[in-house]
């Protein structure tokens, strides 16, 4: 059957792709901001998925600069930033907006770590010593907490479908986006005054990942086919772990007297952060782990299990202002997705903190955007080519991964298999049977800054 348009809201519409943490507070913001407007929350899976509810740790830290914190807050993400840039206006807004982000958090009752007194818990984070960092646990009870607060304002919820075009009109402006089902049905077209992308990030491009469940790997393609730029896309948090079980292996903390003693001064250094570095001098004991790994990924350790590489988070994604908007009029992008408010490195419990922050300001930016009118009256787009089938074929993504392991991992070699690779990619971007294809393609040239 061919896809279908659901019909055009009559009133103002929010759309709201990705119910993570950044989806939720987009949601959140924008009917608060506008109650009478209609807000629509996109989620593959009604269940708790991706990675803010879903994550591995079940729980979460988030930096947390009260008022007095908010320059050395700064000038640390700033100085994070190379070789990535940060732009000082989204990391200021990080730093004023987030005693209001902590409060939301504690509207909502989350299980937040506190001392005997009460007070809350303040941890110091990855990349950064100082103690600002809060942490809640129990993922699943806030992805209930903020399910709960998204409908009690009237925020209508559709899951099941995965987005897979975010469509314009002549003029450029955003109008919506076409839905695929996740199971059984048709595709449907939304049409909506706003779009919110908050489709979470790169990692489930990766063969080892960890990431949370039901990540789509699709956002910086979907972001990137509807004119978007992207900033510092390339940089993605990565671990290392146990091949056999992921589980994390902090490479500050290996032998390294016995392995690389001419190395072994960069140990402490390096047991400061569990992501690797990009321009640290302590990315010296990783690149020599990553120089020992063979062609199945794993760096043998004597002695020792051998360790793997696997895709954690993601540190950029499209540019965005200070209010969540991108270039393209109407469309705005929060999360893992969005870009320039962390740099090649970020501050461990940094993209807790944006997710909020910029999912607030940008639902409600979408929310009050001046009315351009007329958009429900129009008809569909005409459904895109070359369809919205979700079925990869069954050997693509696994080939696509274990490319994206080899070739995107950093420091990895300009070679002629990584030039190989990117050839392939831009085949598959082009010619690929399906449009799901054809955008995890095009996520990954992104990503190795090949697009
Ligand atoms: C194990 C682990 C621990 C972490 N710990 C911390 C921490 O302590 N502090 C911190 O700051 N960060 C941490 N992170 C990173 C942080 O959890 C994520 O970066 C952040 O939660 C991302 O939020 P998000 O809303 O942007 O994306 P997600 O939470 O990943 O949500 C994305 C949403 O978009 C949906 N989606 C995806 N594609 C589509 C599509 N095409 N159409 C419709 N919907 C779609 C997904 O299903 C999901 O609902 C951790 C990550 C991991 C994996």
């Amino acid at each position: 059957m061919a896809p279908q348009a659901a019909p055009a809201p009559s009133f103002r519409h929010v759309l709201v792709l990705g119910a993570g943490l950044a989806g939720m507070r987009a949601a959140w913001a924008a009917k608060q901001a506008a109650p009478h407007l209609a807000v629509t929350l996109v989620s593959p899976r009604a269940a708790p998925c991706g990675s803010s509810f879903a994550n591995r740790n079940n729980a979460l830290g988030m930096q947390a600069p009260r008022p007095g914190e908010a320059e050395a807050f700064i000038r640390e993400a700033l100085a994070l930033a190379a070789p990535g840039t940060v732009a000082l206006e989204l990391a200021r807004a990080l730093a004023q907006d987030a005693p209001v982000a902590l409060s939301d958090l504690l509207s909502l009752g989350l299980a937040f770590r506190r001392k005997a007194d009460g007070a809350l818990a303040r941890y110091p984070g990855c990349f950064s010593p100082p103690r600002r960092a809060v942490v809640f646990d129990d993922l699943g009870a806030a992805h209930g907490a903020f399910l709960a607060r998204v409908r009690g304002l009237g925020v209508r919820l559709l899951h099941g479908f995965v987005a897979l075009q975010i469509t314009r009109d002549a003029a450029g402006r955003a109008t919506g986006a076409w839905l695929a089902p996740l199971r059984d049905g048709e595709p449907v077209f939304l049409r909506a005054d706003a779009v919110v992308a908050a489709l979470g990030g790169p990692a489930p491009l990766f063969a080892r990942r960890i990431c949370g469940p039901g990540g789509s790997g699709l956002s910086f393609g979907l972001l990137r086919s509807a004119g978007t730029e992207l900033v510092n896309a390339r940089f993605l948090q990565f671990f290392w772990g146990h091949a056999a079980d992921g589980g994390f292996v902090n490479p500050g903390a290996l032998p390294w007297s016995l392995l690389a003693p001419e190395l072994a001064h960069h140990a402490e250094a390096r047991r400061g952060h569990c992501p690797l570095a990009y321009s640290l001098p302590d990315a010296a004991l990783d690149r020599w782990l990553l120089a020992r790994r063979g062609a199945d990924g794993l760096a043998p350790l004597p002695g020792g299990a051998p360790l793997a590489l696997f895709a954690h988070a993601g540190n950029g994604g499209a540019r965005i202002d200070a209010d969540g908007r991108t270039a393209v009029p109407g469309l705005y992008a929060c999360g893992e997705c969005a870009g320039g408010m962390h740099g090649a490195q970020r501050m461990g419990g940094g993209m807790a903190l944006s997710a909020l922050v910029f999912g607030a300001r940008a639902g409600r930016a979408a929310a009050l955007q001046p009315d351009q009118g007329g958009t429900a009256l129009a008809g569909p787009p005409p459904a895109p080519a070359p369809g919205l089938d979700l079925r990869p074929e069954r050997t693509f993504l696994p080939r696509l991964r274990r490319g994206m392991d080899r070739h995107a991992a950093p420091f990895a070699p300009q070679d002629r298999t990584r030039a190989a690779f990117i050839a392939w990619l831009r085949t598959q971007e082009e010619d690929a049977p399906s449009l799901r294809q054809r955008l995890l393609a095009l996520s990954a040239l992104c990503v190795l800054d090949a697009q």
